[in-house]
C-alpha cells in the first residue's frame, strides 16, 4: 500500500510535468472506485490549468482555478506521466486518463480502493473536505511537534505506537514507519501514550520527521517508476532497524530485536535501545 513518503514522491515526480499545464480532456473507463468518480470531471477539468500538487496526509490535491481533484492511491493504485506520441494503450485496471497537450496522467488501480473526487472552490479550502478535515497534521509542519504529542496524548491509556498509527495526531506513520520511529525515539513500543515525558515526546516527533525523510529521500531514487514505466510500486526499501528484524542483532546495540503484537499488527523493537 502506498504510504505517505510514496505519496509525496508521487507528488514530486509529477508536479513538474503538470503544474502550468492545461488538463485537454478526461477519459473515465471506469468510475467505480472507493467512491464513485464524479461523472461531469472531464466537463469540470477541460481546458483547466493545473495550479499546483499538493499534498495532505496520502491525499495528492490537484488544484485549478475553480477546486482540486483529490486523487487517493488507495491499496494499489498508481499515477504515471506517459508520453502522448508512445501512449501505449490502457490495460484493464488503468480506469482514467487526464490527457494534456504533450503526455497523459494515468491512473491505475487494480483493487479500486482508491479514490479520485472534486471539490469546488465555492464548498471552502480543501482543507474543510470531509475527509481532510479530520486528519491529525502533516509531520513536516510546524504544528507537528513535540508539544503536540504530549498535548494530544494525557488522557490516553492506549500504547504509544497505537496512538501513532491511529493518525489523529500526526498522518503518515504507517505501521513500518510508527516502528522505525519509536526505535529511533528510544521509547518502547508498549509505553502508556498518556505517560511519556514532553522530552521524549519532543525526540519523537524528529524521530517521525526523520524516519519519513529518509523514506522519501530514497524513493527519489524510484521516481521512474511512477514516469514513464509500468512499474508497480510498493514500499520503498527501508534499511529497517527494527521493523521486520525479529531474532536479528539490533543495528545500533547488537542485542536480539524482538516481536509483539499490538492491536493485531506486527510491532519490532530492541529491548535495550527502547525503554
Ligand atoms: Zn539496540
Amino acid at each position: 500500500m502506498p504510504e505517505l513518503p510514496e505519496v509525496e514522491v508521487t507528488r514530486r515526480g509529477i508536479e513538474p510535468y503538470v503544474r502550468g499545464r492545461r488538463v485537454l480532456r478526461v477519459d473515465v473507463r471506469s468510475g467505480a472506485l472507493r467512491w464513485p468518480v464524479p461523472p461531469e470531471l472531464d466537463q469540470t477539468l477541460a481546458r483547466r490549468e493545473i495550479v499546483e500538487v499538493g499534498r495532505r496526509g496520502k491525499y495528492l490535491l490537484f488544484e485549478v482555478d475553480e477546486g482540486w481533484f483529490i486523487v487517493h492511491l488507495g491499496m494499489t493504485g498508481t499515477l504515471r506521466v506517459l508520453p502522448l506520441a508512445s501512449l501505449p494503450a490502457a490495460a484493464k485496471h488503468d480506469h482514467i486518463d487526464w490527457i494534456f497537450d504533450e503526455f497523459v496522467l494515468r491512473y491505475r488501480d487494480p483493487r479500486r480502493f482508491g479514490a479520485v473526487l472534486w471539490h469546488p472552490r465555492g464548498a471552502g479550502p480543501v482543507s474543510m473536505h470531509p475527509l481532510l478535515a479530520g486528519l491529525g497534521a502533516e509531520p513536516f509542519a510546524p504544528e507537528f511537534s513535540g508539544e503536540l504529542i504530549y498535548r494530544r496524548t494525557r488522557a490516553r491509556s492506549i500504547s504509544i505506537k497505537q496512538a501513532l498509527l491511529a493518525g489523529d495526531i500526526v498522518v503518515g506513520v504507517g505501521n513500518i514507519y510508527a516502528s522505525e520511529s519509536l526505535f529511533r525515539a528510544g521509547v518502547r513500543p508498549t509505553t502508556a501514550a498518556g505517560r511519556l515525558s514532553a522530552a521524549r515526546c519532543a525526540r519523537l516527533a524528529d524521530a517521525v520527521r526523520a524516519t519519513l525523510s529518509d523514506a522519501i529521500a530514497r524513493g527519489g531514487s524510484t521516481l521512474r517508476d511512477f514516469v514513464g514505466s509500468n512499474g508497480e510500486s510498493g514500499y520503498f526499501q527501508l534499511d529497517c532497524f527494527v521493523y521486520d528484524r525479529a531474532g536479528s542483532p539490533c543495528r545500533v546495540c547488537g542485542t536480539v530485536v524482538r516481536h509483539l503484537v499490538q492491536g493485531q499488527r506486527s510491532t519490532y523493537y530492541c529491548p535495550r535501545c527502547q525503554r
